[in-house]
């Protein structure tokens, strides 16, 4: 695989464009034409020579769109490919304030969550802080487009700003903290102000619980959301779906989100996926109430979308929104996240599994 040109800050963009003999301002065409989610070889304003010398060191299109999935609700999944062929996912939410992209962190996952699609097969490789830039900059290319299409049809203008997509969650497959220094790359490329500028604050990063990584994090002066996935109010509970609480405790986990408020001034989020026989009854809701009460948290329910492969359900829905009263009345902010998406594969992983199994039968003859 060549190298990636959206790995690049923008002064590292200047630098290397002037080492290939290039004009400064040469540089700020070639970061408006990225930025506009364009291959190199798209980019009109560059000369033919400046991007034959591009290319020969540079991916065209880091990451491409293989298929595309439009749910009933409006909420699209893609499947991308990777310069090497490897798959990850998105998924792009349509919200009245705008439109939120979920982007993939690493091919597969290591943690192992007995719930979780990405993690089936283990870890592939991770991302680059440009592949992970380039799955915003795609969507955000097809979405403009789209809106720019749209708005002509209507009879109106198109908007002026760059962006279709306005938040971005990194919630896709993988561990973003596992594969920390791609990850503060993308953050600090995607929020700087050369690119697509989106806030910090419309960023939200969720983590298994790497208590070393979420300490690093707060220092890193990127104030985005930290949501940490709890799915269980003890040690015990916790470590029968997820092997990473062998290695950090809820305890730990909570100084650590303690941390990061008192260093960013930001409320922390967990994520508690309600599983059914698990940990969705009327014991764990008051148990969750003890341990984060009076904290500066919300926490974020969501019914467990089934994966084919793993034997978990999810809690009714009755019995999730008894779940998210109980909270409220003790004193808990939290909402009940709306599956979205769940025709079209909404969890984790699910869309390159489904890929993969399908492909692995057709390559066996199964279809
Ligand atoms: N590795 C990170 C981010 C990726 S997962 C993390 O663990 O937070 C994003 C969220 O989706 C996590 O809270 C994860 O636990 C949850 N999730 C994974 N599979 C799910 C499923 N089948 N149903 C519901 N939530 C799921």
């Amino acid at each position: 695989m060549k190298e990636i040109l959206q790995d690049l800050s923008y002064q590292e963009l200047e630098a290397m464009t002037l080492s290939l003999g290039e004009k400064k301002f040469r540089a700020g065409q070639l970061a408006a034409g990225l930025t506009q989610g364009k291959r190199i070889s798209e980019i009109s304003t560059l000369s033919k020579t400046f991007k034959e010398r591009l290319l020969e060191h540079f991916e065209d299109a880091p990451v491409t769109v293989k298929e595309r999935f439009t749910s009933s609700d409006g909420t699209e999944k893609f499947l991308f490919s990777l310069a090497d062929g490897n798959l990850v996912e998105g998924v792009a939410m349509r919200y009245k304030y705008g439109v939120t992209q979920c982007v993939s962190t690493q091919v597969g996952c290591r943690m192992g969550c007995s719930f979780c699609a990405s993690t089936l097969n283990g870890l592939i490789r991770n991302l680059t802080a440009g592949e992970i830039l380039c799955q915003i900059l795609t969507v955000n290319a097809l979405l403009r487009a789209e809106n720019a299409r749209n708005a002509k049809e209507e009879g109106g203008m198109p908007a002026k700003d760059a962006r279709a997509v306005t938040n971005v969650v990194l919630m896709g497959s993988g561990e973003p903290l596992d594969n920390y220094d791609n990850t503060i790359k993308f953050l600090r490329n995607v929020t700087a102000p050369e690119g697509l500028g989106i806030s910090a604050r419309n960023i939200s990063l969720s983590t298994c619980g790497l208590v070393d990584k979420m300490y690093d994090l707060a220092k890193e002066g990127i104030p985005i959301n930290l949501t940490v996935s709890l799915h269980a109010t003890t040690d015990e509970d916790r470590k029968r779906i997820m092997p990473v609480a062998r290695a950090w405790s809820i305890e730990k986990i909570l100084k650590a989100c303690e941390n990061y408020f008192e260093k960013t001034g930001r409320r922390y989020y967990f994520e508690y996926t309600l599983i059914a026989g698990e940990n969705s009854d009327e014991a764990h809701a008051d148990a969750l109430i003890r341990l984060l009460k009076g904290k500066p948290c919300h926490v974020n329910l969501i019914r467990l979308n089934k994966v084919k492969e793993r034997a978990l359900s999810p809690t009714e829905e009755k019995e999730a929104y008894r779940f998210l009263g109980r909270l409220e009345k003790g004193g808990i902010s939290a909402t009940l996240r709306r599956q979205m998406g769940s025709d079209i594969g909404g969890a984790c992983g699910q869309l390159r599994a489904g890929y993969l199994a399908k492909n692995t039968a057709r390559e066996r003859g199964d279809e």
